[in-house]
């Protein structure tokens, strides 16, 4: 089936005695039993499928998770509570039984580097971070520090830079260190990384997946060799997402499909329309010809879907400017956040990477002019002209 069939097909429709539900429903119940007491033990046993006590499974959430693998093409799926749990699972079960060291991009989600540098580091984990477009840097990296796993994103934030995922997980094969890539700023839609080499994947189901702003949830997906130690200690730990939060996210994913497409096409005319604006310095977009890493994301894109994150410069502008041409928007939302089916706007001097320094901030290109779109489904027109009254 092609992604676009799955997205509305997978995991769902499970037969439920003589009927089946359309969709599926919301399970409470924290246990379950059988007629069987010898099926309850091959259930616990994890020799049949099946839910017994909800930590372990629970028939909403196990939806969910059949869904999203699928989507990326994984072996198995555990849905969390957050996208931060997420990729705590992932970075957990990579390294229980391997080297404590991580290489890891130097552009990432604000709280994943926080995750790094204030709880696996006082913990033991040696990370070293590396520009994640620098094939060279990442090679000595790896073949210096030895590390046990390694972890980047698909598209970095807020700069929407673009490393070349597939080369990268040649590398980590060869080190033995699986590639963790969190997804979130893609979907599946766009990159597969799992098809592309990587071991895990991470997304923040906040985000594009259940993308209504409505609900919190994170999933892991990972291949064959990797997934059992995610499930083993998921099972130990209960990061689980519940039954409700699963089911919104379910519904949400069934429209990814059009949204993305949608939201897709909204950014390219966003963006070309922003270029040529009087009062805007620069634009970083993935599907602009002169972005750094165009050829890469000319290779591992589809035509025409090159994400719909949009981030710009204020020509001559501060904090002050900034926080006035913000203050002026009518229908943009300015809200933490992406993905959103309506069209949001942050300031990542403010919020995702507040607790840089100034001088970290510059040193990564975030000067106090920028500002992050995420580009939602409304009519372009209707964004575009937000945009002009509040310039
Ligand atoms: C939002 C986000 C996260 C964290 O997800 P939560 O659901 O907020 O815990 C991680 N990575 C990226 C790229 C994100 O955008």
């Amino acid at each position: 089936m092609k992604i676009e069939s799955k997205l509305v097909h997978s995991g769902d429709r499970k037969k439920a005695g003589n009927y089946t539900p359309v969709s599926t429903p919301i399970y409470t119940a924290a246990s379950y039993f059988y007629d069987s007491m010898d099926q309850l033990d091959r259930i616990f046993g994890r020799e049949e499928a099946g839910p017994s006590y909800q930590r372990y499974d629970n028939p909403t959430t196990s939806a969910l998770e059949e869904l999203v693998r699928d989507l990326e093409n994984g072996a198995g799926a555990v849905a969390c509570s957050s996208g931060m749990s997420a990729l705590h699972l992932a970075l957990l079960s990579a390294l229980i039984d391997r080297p404590r060291r991580l290489v890891a991009a130097n552009a990432l989600y604000g709280a994943t580097t926080g995750m790094l540098m204030n709880i696996f580091t006082p913990l033991g984990v040696d990370v070293e971070f590396v520009d994640v477009c620098d094939l060279a840097a990442i090679e000595e990296a790896v073949a210096r520090h030895k590390p046990g796993a390694m972890v980047m994103e698909t598209v970095s934030n807020p700069l929407l830079r673009v490393g070349e995922m597939d080369r990268i997980a040649t590398i980590s094969k060869r080190a033995g260190a699986p590639l963790i890539v969190d997804n979130t700023f893609a979907t599946p839609l766009l990159v597969r990384p799992l098809d592309l080499g990587a071991s895990i994947v991470v997304h923040s189901a906040t985000k594009y997946m259940a993308g209504h702003g409505d609900v919190l949830g994170g999933v892991v997906i990972a291949d064959r060799e990797h997934f059992d130690p995610i499930k083993t200690i998921a099972r130990t730990m209960g990061p689980n997402l519940g039954p409700f939060e699963s089911y919104l996210a379910m519904r949400g994913i069934k429209t990814m499909g059009l949204r993305m497409e949608r939201q897709c096409a909204n950014a390219c005319k966003v963006a070309s329309w922003l270029a040529t604006h009087p009062r805007v310095e620069r634009v970083h977009f993935t599907g602009d010809p002169s972005h750094p890493d165009h050829a890469t994301i000319v290779r591992l894109f589809p035509k025409n879907l090159y994400g719909a994150m949009v981030a710009f410069e204020l020509k001559d502008a501060g904090k002050p400017e900034v926080f006035r041409f913000m203050e002026r928007l009518k229908m943009i939302v300015r809200a933490t956040s992406l993905g959103d089916v309506h069209t949001m706007m942050l300031y990542p001097a403010m919020a995702s990477h507040r607790d840089l320094s100034p001088k970290q901030r510059h040193k990564l290109g975030i000067g106090d002019n920028l500002v992050r779109m995420s580009i939602g489904i409304e009519a372009p027109e209707d964004i575009l002209a937000d945009l002009e009254q509040a310039f």
